[in-house]
């Protein structure tokens, strides 16, 4: 097929599109339309006329959390690339930032820890956009964006209608929402409310306290939490680099496993039984249990960092157990197979169960 472009202002449509131009993992067979939506108006024309004539969609931002299947996406999909970004003070010593959801995450946080506003910096690094922070409750260093999340404005895919939804609407939990693989709605413009203090959240995350050489639960400035988080994650290759094949990832491909607490003592007694009585396992604590560290589950379960997958095409990253890469010339189909080893593996080994963090497109784990 030869790709074919139209154009309206605001608008941008194409044919047979490669969806590995648009995912961080450089994986993803075409799309059947491409649409480049600029203006929130043109997001919403987009979804309700592919809704309304019964069309497959698909909604992507930075496609850095999505694994999208070899033989593409036989729909619509819906490009969001708005920008704007507006500051309001509401109450004394607090910003209310609304960003539009075609924003490139990073550059906000960049932005906003340039004028002294704290919440946003242990969240440095992450790619993708606005629009998506909230689909998965984004979160690193020990903090999630339902602490600073306000409201969104979203676009409901059944009622055709645009609403605001605060956050508690949301069902904010770990790496997830209601919002989630569920293509409920369209996300347009996302409200953050942050401190104008000049200082960090309370630094909880143990790795980040020691680099910044404080006690957890003290706040530092911001703009040195942010080089501190941006040096741990490019570390672990986890900041974009398209000349590190490490990097060409998904991010952490699976969640860590949050456990009910006597499912959670009993997975303990499995795992030191494998790996001996005297050996620290990583748990932190998770509503109603606790919460495995699926790094160092697959690393004991056998798979260390750059274990390969099929013909070497992919592998775990060299950095980090966590993130499966392409590393040039590789596959869905052989992302996936080494995918399925790694959870195969650890159930074989630990008797738990790990589940891909992005989300699938046209595939299956
Ligand atoms: C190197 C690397 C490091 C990462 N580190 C982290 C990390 O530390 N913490 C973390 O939480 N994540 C991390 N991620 C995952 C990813 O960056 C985040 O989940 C990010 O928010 C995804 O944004 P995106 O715009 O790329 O979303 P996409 O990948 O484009 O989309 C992800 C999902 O959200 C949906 N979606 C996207 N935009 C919208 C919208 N406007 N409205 C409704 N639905 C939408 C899509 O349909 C899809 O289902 C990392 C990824 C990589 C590659």
């Amino acid at each position: 097929m030869t790709p074919v472009t139209t154009s309206r202002p605001g608008t941008d449509v194409r044919t047979a599109v490669p969806l590995s131009g648009y995912t961080t993992l450089r994986l993803g067979g075409p799309a059947t339309r491409f649409i480049e939506a600029k203006t929130a108006r043109t997001v919403v024309d987009a979804v309700r006329a592919a809704d309304e004539a019964g069309e497959p969609l698909l909604v992507l931002g930075g496609g850095s959390n999505v694994l999208v299947s070899d033989h593409g996406f036989n729909g619509t999909v819906v490009h969001v690339a708005t920008k704007g970004m507006t500051e309001d003070c509401t109450t004394p010593g607090l910003v209310q930032l609304t960003a539009e959801a075609g924003e490139n995450w990073d550059d906000v946080v960049a932005k906003t820890v340039a004028a002294g506003l704290g919440g946003l910096e242990c969240l440095s690094g992450i790619p993708g956009l606005v629009g998506a922070t909230p689909v998965q409750n984004v979160g690193a260093y020990g903090v999630e964006i339902s602490e600073v999340l306000v409201s969104v404005d979203l676009l409901d895919r059944a009622s055709g209608e645009v609403r605001t939804l605060t956050a508690d609407q949301l069902g904010l939990a770990y790496r997830t929402s209601v919002l989630k693989g569920t293509d409920r709605a369209v996300v347009l413009r996302v409200r953050f409310e942050l401190a104008d203090t000049g200082l960090s959240m309370p630094i909880r995350y143990a790795e980040l306290a020691n680099t910044l050489g404080v006690v957890p639960g003290e706040r530092v400035p911001v703009d040195r939490v942010r080089q501190s988080v941006l040096d741990l994650r490019r570390g672990k290759g986890m900041v974009l680099d398209e000349d590190d094949h490490d990097t060409w990832s998904a991010g952490s491909f699976f969640t860590n496993p949050v456990l009910p607490h006597d499912e959670l003592q009993e997975a303990l007694a499995r795992i030191a039984a494998q790996v001996g009585a005297d050996v620290r396992i990583p748990q932190y604590p998770a509503d109603g249990g606790g919460k495995l560290s699926a790094a160092w589950l697959i690393e004991r379960a056998g798979f260390a960092k750059g274990y390969p997958g099929p013909g070497n095409r992919v592998s775990l990253s060299h950095s980090h157990t966590l993130a499966l890469t392409n590393r040039g010339d590789g596959t869905t189909a052989d992302l996936l197979s080494l995918a399925r080893e790694v959870r195969d593996g650890v159930h074989k080994v630990f008797g738990v169960q790990l589940e891909a963090e992005p989300v699938l497109v046209g595939v299956t784990l």
